[in-house]
Formats: structure tokens, sequence, C-alpha cells
């Protein structure tokens, strides 16, 4: 009883359960062999080529399969926003040709039966997870603000054990709906935290499609899942929207691989089936002699945008991922010089495990293969197309000589 006076009291303009947002997420029609994929960037900036790689994988593992390929925006945190990335972002997809069967429009509208696909407009579903958490003796409030935080660091520094907000440190976790209620009449902002299940001591074990059987400790810490703001944290939101939009194959950048102990925790908690996760090593690049990450302040080469900026056809920066990908695509290439790269299978299990190397000689090889078998309409419209946004002074020429453009070719030697 105490639990759901609890819920009420955090949560009074909630009304649904959990059963009332299923029904509007039925499971998807689809094969057993279907994957459904999703990107999900934050719109923090430019789509980089980190993200690009990440997506070609998910959008053919998908289709590959005849599934689904979905874009989801996941702007809560709306302090790191930039304006003008959700745009960014899909018209990069649209220039690379990763085409997604549901999520944003450039129009702004949405695309899709999972909708809405950006996060901000997802708070309402977020907050029936929430209540139905605490409901449960699941989730609770905490009250502490950056200073209580603080004072349980240093002890814990000073008693060298771990820090955080988990077992006898939370100091919230088994708060009395009486003091919830003082604490919210004076105004006092929360957060709400999972109560973790999980013990350091224990492991957790899972297989990464990408780097093979990872094993980890589970989480006990109370992690927050709505901010003060009423926002849910990435971790939380994940979980609600894979889970609602039958999400079965993660695939995402390995600074995410040490989060997988929580995510697992927050599906078996809410009682959702785990998704299959594969993690990807970043892209790396050649800087003289050594290889290293691409930076996001330092290399403008970095950004997807960049290759769009100077002329490399998307199917060239496709079909150039796909050799990162798979190494066994270059032979399966050069048996059918025709076919589109589309036809080739990807496999998980036979990515590169570590960073792989973005090499800009076999770049230009690739482009200029993969230019040397479009029709001469295809060049133009490609040129046509990308000089009007970057080269004016290439347009008005091309503009004016359209047939003359169109009738160019190679002298004969
Ligand atoms: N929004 C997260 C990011 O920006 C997504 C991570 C994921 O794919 O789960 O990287």
């Amino acid at each position: 009883m105490s639990n759901e006076n609890m819920a009420e009291l955090l949560f009074p303009d909630v009304t649904q359960l959990p059963a009332d947002i299923y029904s509007l997420y039925p499971p998807r029609n689809l094969s057993s062999s279907a994957l459904v994929t999703r990107f999900a960037p934050s719109p923090t900036g430019s789509l980089n080529i980190g993200g690009l790689y990440a997506t070609l994988i998910s959008e053919r593992l998908a289709h590959q399969s005849n599934g689904v390929f979905f874009l989801r925006i996941e702007d809560t945190d709306k302090k790191r926003e930039i304006e003008g990335s959700i745009e960014n972002i899909i018209s990069s997809l649209l220039y690379f040709g990763i085409h997604f069967d549901e999520g944003p429009l450039l129009s702004g509208d949405d695309k899709g039966a999972y909708g809405p696909y950006k996060q901000s407009s997802r708070i309402q579903i977020y907050k029936v997870f929430i209540k139905h958490l605490v409901r449960n003796g699941l989730a609770y409030p905490c009250f502490c603000d950056t200073d209580d935080l603080q004072k349980i660091r240093i002890s814990q520094q000073n008693l060298k054990v771990t820090t955080g907000y988990y077992g006898r440190w939370a100091k919230h976790r088994d708060i009395s709906f009486q003091q919830a209620k003082e604490e919210i009449s004076n105004g006092k902002p929360f957060v709400i935290r999972l109560k973790s299940p999980g013990s350091s001591d224990r492991r957790i074990t899972y297989h990464d499609l990408v780097k093979g059987p990872i094993e980890l400790p589970e989480n006990d810490q109370d992690i927050v899942i709505m901010k003060t703001d009423g926002l849910p944290t990435y971790h939380f939101a994940h979980a609600i929207d894979d889970y609602l939009m039958g999400t079965t194959h993660v695939i995402r950048g390995d600074e995410w691989l040490s989060s997988v102990p929580i995510h697992i925790q927050l599906f078996e908690t809410l009682g959702f089936r785990i998704p299959e996760y594969g993690h990807i090593a970043p892209i790396m690049k050649q800087v003289g002699n050594s290889k290293r990450k691409f930076s996001k302040r330092k290399d403008l080469d970095g950004t997807a945008e960049y290759y769009k900026e100077q002329g490399y056809p998307g199917m060239a920066i496709s079909e150039y991922f796909m050799n990162l990908i798979n190494s066994d695509f270059e032979e399966w290439r050069m048996t059918n010089p025709d076919k589109s790269f589309r036809e080739f299978i990807i496999h998980t299990h036979k990515m590169n495990a570590s960073g792989a190397l973005l090499d800009m000689n076999k770049l230009h090889d690739i482009s200029k293969d993969v230019i040397s078998r479009l029709t001469g309409n295809q060049v133009f419209d490609h040129l046509y197309t990308w000089s009007k946004e970057f080269d004016s002074e290439l347009y008005t020429l091309i503009d004016r000589n359209k047939e003359y453009t169109l009738n160019i070719r190679k002298p004969e030697l």
C-alpha cells in the first residue's frame, strides 16, 4: 500500500498503466528471422563517420533479413542539443543512401507506427513505466542534492570502498511515504532511482555479436532513471523504447559496452526481452605511422558532411565501408562487379573487433570504381546537385551547358 501511495504522490497525473501502452505497440508482423535494428543518435552535432559506419551495419542487418531499420532521436539531454543536428542527421542518411523505414522526416512529421520517434515526445510513456516501478517497490525518489552526494563520496573514499549510490550508501532507498511527502511539500527537487537488485560480487555473461563472450560485474548502483526535470536518462529510455519498438539487435559504439550490465538489469526488472547487442570499435585515422581515434573537435574528416562536401558519392562511402565491415566483401566484389553491394550478406561475427582503419587511398580507388560504373546521366545528376550546394562557379557553367556536359567523353587514346 505504501508503494502505491508513493507512486500517486510522485505521479498524480499519470493514469495509464503499462498494459495501456503495450496495446499501442503490438509485436511486429515479421518472420522470425527478420531483424529490427535502429540508429539512435543524440542531436548533439553533425553525424560522424563512426556513426555512419554503425548505421550502415544496422541498416544492412535489417534489410538483408527483410526486417525493419528505424531512426530514433535521443533528445532527452536538452542542454547538449545543437540546433540543426536532426536535419543534418536525416539529410546525411539520405545522401549516403541509408534508407530508414520509420523515423522522423525532414518535414517534421514521423513515418511509422511505432513512434513517436523523438524521445522528447515520449515523456508520458516513460512516466507510466517509472510510476509502475515505484508502485512495485522497484524504484524510489531520491532527494539528495550535489552536496549530499559529495558527502557520501568523501566517506567512501576515506573508507577506500567503491564510490556511488548503492547498497547501504543509498540514503533514500527506504524513504518513507511521510518523508517523501514532506520533502515534496518543501519543494525539494528529486530524481527517481532504480533499486538495484545486483551485487558487484556477481558477474553477468552475455554473447556480444561482435566481441564474442563478455563477462562483466553486475550493476549494483541505484542508477538514476528520471532526472529532476522529469526527463528519463538515456539508460532508461533505451530499455523502454527498444522494447516497445521491437528492436531485436542493437549495434552501437563500444563506449557503451560497460553499460550492458545496467541495460540487462533494466530489461530484466521491467520484464522485457533483452535484445542482442553488438559493440563496434571506433574507426581509426592514420596519422603518420600511428593510428588514433577521430577527434570530434580537431578532425574535419571525421564528419559525414566532409565526404559529401568533397564530392564523394554517398554510394562510394557505403561501398568502402562494406570492405571494413567484412573483409571477404572484396573477393565477392571481384566476382560480382556489377551487383549492388546490397546483395552481399554481412555477418557480425566476421567483423573486426578492434578499430578498422580509414584508408584514404583505398577510399579513392573505390570511389573511382563506383563513379566509373555510373552512367553519364548519373554522373551529371551527381555533379549538378553537388555543385549547386558546394561550387557555384561550376554549377553556373554546367547549368548553361547541360547538353555539352552530358556528352563529354573520355578522349580515345
Ligand atoms: N543516444 C546514444 C548515443 O548517442 C545511443 C546509444 C545506443 O545506440 O544505444 O550514442
